[in-house]
């Protein structure tokens, strides 16, 4: 059992890219530790009178670049580990895809489905009251990230607009639209991973109806991912979510399971009720009921992990049978099961260009903030798909060139435009 954190499994994959790309002596140093780690204790008044108090964090790994940037999730699991790893993948990730950010990344240590809407809003203000003087437009930009969303990240502008008596709708993306937001935002990680996903396909004049693809997490960026596969004509055999999940070698329709997700809570809704379900329907439509270790395990050509981080691990590594990887998670892959997967001939898309396409669109809603310009939805798509399709070429030309894989590749393009920075600054 690897003793690994998250943050670990960041250095590990750090550590061998610097190696390969030769970095000066001292230089290493440099991608170590984040720059800044603020730490305060939030206390709210609950519901019923009483005081809660819960630790938070924002870590501000790298700002060679532009503003930090990152999300902040409310989780009774965020610990600053974690939340280092998150903040350092940023960095990387605002690189790659070259929009001119830095990376950061927040957390609270709180479960807000305890908490009343009251409660969750008292959290989200306490958190801007505590960070103030680390955030704002120019300086630290967060947005949405798990169990948050684009109300929370309205409290958030209201309470740093107060306490600053300013106008600042470029402080935070994820707005809802009516108050800052941008089209397009709720769907970018899985269009952005899609655009990279189809580019790929195209390159390998492969046909997408031939595309059996297995998708792990049914939420923002695995459901929206489904459809767009779906309405491309890729086959999508497999989709799960937090209760388990469901295969159909003919495929299934992401749009009905989106429905009974809605109605029922899981996307096992059609055939099941918990754990009881229609068998006799399941065979009329081939589908079965799987687990989310099964799912990643599947005879499929495409695997999207889209829900936790490390559920691509040693133990399950050599038992995939996907071709490609497309990570739309953080994280999902250990650096033990990179090497398996190399070694099997495994293509693997990393997060930190396969779902960079929420960032870009965020990068999107910080510009439009500070122009008052309101983009369409086409636009959006339009300069998302350039900005996805320039990372991807410059990951690929660097794989080629360095002889990596896309993971080392990122990184190593990530790291040199962080170093470009650095030296112009004189950092360095
Ligand atoms: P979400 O909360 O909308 O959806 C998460 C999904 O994962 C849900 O369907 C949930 O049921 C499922 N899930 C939870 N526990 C599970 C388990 N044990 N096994 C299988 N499935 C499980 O979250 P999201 O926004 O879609 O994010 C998913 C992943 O994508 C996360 O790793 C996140 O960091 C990453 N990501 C999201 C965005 C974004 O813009 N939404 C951007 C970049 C990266």
């Amino acid at each position: 059992m690897s003793t690994s954190t998250p943050y670990t499994r960041f250095q590990t994959t750090l550590h061998s890219v610097l190696k390969k790309i030769n970095l000066e002596r001292g230089d290493n140093a440099l991608f170590d530790e984040p720059q800044f780690s603020h730490k305060k204790d939030l206390t709210i008044t609950r519901d019923d009178g009483s005081k809660d108090t819960f630790h938070a964090f924002r870590i501000q790994y790298n700002n060679a670049r532009g503003p930090f940037k990152g999300g902040i999730r409310f989780h009774e699991h965020a610990d600053e580990d974690e939340v280092k790893a998150l903040a350092a993948l940023m960095a990387i990730k605002t690189a790659v895809v070259n929009i001119p950010f830095g990376g950061a990344k927040g957390g609270v240590q709180v479960n807000p489905k305890e908490l009343s809407k009251k409660e969750v809003q008292q959290v989200a203000r306490a958190y801007v009251q505590e960070f103030q003087e680390n955030l704002g437009p120019d300086i630290d930009c967060p947005a949405p990230d798990v169990n948050t969303n684009p109300d929370i990240m309205a409290w958030m502008r209201d309470e740093y607009e107060k306490l600053t008596r300013s106008y600042s709708p470029a402080m935070i993306t994820g707005k809802p639209l009516e108050f800052g937001g941008s089209k397009g935002r709720d769907t970018a990680t899985a269009r952005g991973g899609f655009f990279i996903l189809q580019e790929m396909v195209d390159r390998l004049a492969l046909d997408p109806s031939d595309m059996r693809v297995a998708i792990q997490g049914f939420g923002n960026a695995g459901a929206h991912m489904a459809k767009f596969l779906h309405n491309e004509g890729y086959i999508v055999v497999a989709v799960s979510d937090s209760q388990g999940g469901i295969y159909s070698p003919e495929g299934i329709d992401p749009v009905r399971i989106a429905k009974y997700k809605e109605k029922t809570g899981a996307v096992t809704g059609e055939y099941c009720e918990g754990s009881v379900c229609d068998i006799g329907r399941m065979k009329m439509d081939d589908v079965q009921k799987i687990t989310n270790a099964e799912l990643l395990e599947l005879d499929c050509d495409i695997l999207i992990p889209a829900a936790l981080d490390n559920v691509i691990t040693e133990d399950n590594a050599k038992r995939i049978k996907a071709q490609y990887i497309l990570e739309l998670a953080n994280g999902p892959t250990t650096p033990e099961a990179d090497a398996i997967l190399e070694k099997n001939g495994v293509r693997v898309i990393p997060d930190v260009l396969a779902n960079a396409g929420g960032v870009t669109a965020s990068y999107f809603e910080w510009s439009q903030g500070r122009s008052g310009e309101q983009w369409t939805a086409k636009i959006v798509d339009e300069r998302l798909k350039r900005v996805m399709l320039e990372g991807y070429k410059a990951v690929r030309r660097e794989a080629r060139r360095e002889d990596m894989t896309y993971r080392e590749a990122a990184f190593a393009v990530g790291i040199k435009r962080m170093m470009a920075a650095m030296k112009v600054r004189g950092w360095i």
